[in-house]
């Protein structure tokens, strides 16, 4: 079946979909009733139509800014520096940043180096520059793999004459961790992270 065989192909190119689930998730397209269907393509459209990216920070928006800048309550000088919009989002969650974001999009990967397309990365530099010091701390949240390292390493290179103070999530014990059972990696990043109490 050419049309059913096209949407299995579609849904396999969504992250993370493998055969089966995409299988799935046609199998469902078929039973479910036309009105729901039309309901999802029409929200596809109006996602597709109505987010674009914030123009102070790049994270998705549907106005010219997010709901992050467009509070005038954020603090303005903390800068807090993540790869995904969803990371943005993980760090809102935890209800305890009160400063803004700026969403790379992406991180510099050591093969592509900074010429990564689309990566938010000029924009950043622009940024902190037009805000003639007023930025006093970057927050360099990207994730502690190889990539998340290199992009934070090349930030704190090209920003440390901008900006007072750059810092880097801390790595460490999960909360109801073991440490009998971490990694050594990971116990050497706690131990290097360790705060005062
Ligand atoms: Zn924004």
């Amino acid at each position: 079946m050419k049309a059913l065989d096209k949407l299995i192909a579609l849904f396999r190119r969504f992250p993370g979909v493998g055969p089966k689930q995409a299988e799935r998730f046609a199998l469902y397209v078929i039973k479910t009733p036309d009105g729901r269907i039309e309901e999802l393509a029409e929200s596809l459209r109006a996602v597709k139509n109505s987010v674009r990216c914030c123009a102070e920070c790049a994270n998705y928006a549907e106005e010219e800014l997010c709901p992050v800048c467009a509070d005038r309550s954020r603090d303005r000088s903390v800068i807090c520096v993540v790869s995904q919009p969803q990371d943005a989002a993980a760090i809102e969650k935890t209800r305890t940043f009160n400063g803004v974001y700026h969403v790379l999009h992406g991180s510099i990967s050591p093969m592509d180096g900074v010429n990564c397309e689309g990566l938010k990365l000029k924009e950043l530099l622009e940024r902190v520059r037009a805000s003639d010091g007023a930025v006093s701390e970057l927050i360099i949240a990207t994730n502690p793999d190889t990539e998340g390292e290199t992009t934070a390493i090349y930030l704190t290179r090209i920003l440390k004459d901008s900006v007072p103070s750059i810092t880097r999530l801390a790595c460490g014990v999960p909360l109801g961790g073991d440490i009998n059972y971490m990694d050594e990696v990971t116990l050497g990043y706690a131990l290097k992270g360790r705060t005062k109490i």
